[in-house]
């Protein structure tokens, strides 16, 4: 379901730790992955958790809303992320173009802090020619897996890995400043040693130098869904999921990963795997 909206907002301020603002030109994300953690936006257009990735609200008015925001702001040296919780690059970004409007209006007023964009999706190569323009801007792709089963199964509507590693590889080869988030990592699908090290082959493959990676984040709502989605596997496959929330599974997949980077010359950022509480 796709309903056009009126925002009164588009530039937020951020409750995310290194950002000032955060810009989200959709409600909803049609990728639909079953780890969202931002499923839980449902409660503001009365859907439920389990309805994620079946409905987006594209914010239509954003060019207008923005630029009034851009005119008053004063200091445009903060920092501005895409997107906390939606896909900037989601396949209706190819028709409606939000989040390159925002990108050009954050040029024309000349904005010079750090711009950081995250998607799933090959479309961000379309904005190259605007990426070049910024002084201060990275663009990063997840990357959860090699195997594009593993992201057709639990990132029903993404892009499957090897776009995203070809978007990368393009990005590379323009010099745009690229990272990968390479998260979450996901019990048995990709968080042991020889897929770490597939996707950390990948990577370096296609030039990427920074990388994040974060544990899964099991909060109640997302473990609710993302079972509901395993329920058919294996049962040591469920049972690994369940193990995935204790500190000791945590630790030993630091320690499993921190032996495993030695063999590359990746920039871990924030010197650690982000893990939720
Ligand atoms: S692409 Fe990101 S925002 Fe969209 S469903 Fe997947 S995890 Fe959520």
């Amino acid at each position: 379901m796709v309903q056009e909206i009126q925002a009164k907002s588009i530039l937020v301020a951020s409750k995310l730790p290194d950002t000032d603002y955060v810009i989200n030109p959709y409600t909803g994300c049609s990728f639909g992955c079953s780890y969202c953690y931002a499923s839980f936006m449902g409660r503001f257009v009365d859907k439920k958790v389990e309805d994620w990735g079946l409905y987006v609200y594209p914010k239509i008015n954003l060019p207008e809303v923005l630029e009034k925001e851009l005119i008053k702001i004063k200091d445009k040296s903060k920092s501005i992320f895409f997107s906390s919780v939606t896909d900037p690059y989601q396949g209706l970004e190819a028709k409606y173009k939000l989040t390159r409007s925002a990108l050009e209006l954050l040029l024309k007023y000349n904005w010079t802090g750090e711009i950081g964009i995250l998607t799933k999706s090959q479309l961000v190569v379309r904005d190259i020619d605007l990426f070049k323009k910024f002084k201060n801007i990275e663009v990063g792709l997840t990357i959860t897996s090699t195997d594009d089963a593993v992201s057709t199964f639990l990132e029903k509507s993404a892009p499957p890995a090897s776009d995203r590693l070809n978007a990368l590889e393009k990005l590379n080869k323009e010099g745009v400043h690229t990272y990968a988030f390479v998260g979450p990592l996901l019990p048995h699908f990709s968080a042991t040693p020889e897929k770490i090290k597939n996707i950390f082959d990948a990577l370096q493959k296609v030039g990427v130098k920074e990388i994040y990676m974060e544990h899964i984040n099991l909060s109640p709502y997302i473990k609710k869904r993302l079972m509901g989605k395993i329920k058919g596997e294996d049962k040591k496959i469920i049972e690994k999921f369940y193990l995935a929330e204790s500190k000791d599974y945590k630790r030993e997949l630091e320690n499993v990963i921190s032996e495993i980077l030695k063999d590359y010359k990746f920039k871990l950022r924030l010197n650690e795997v982000i893990s939720h509480k």
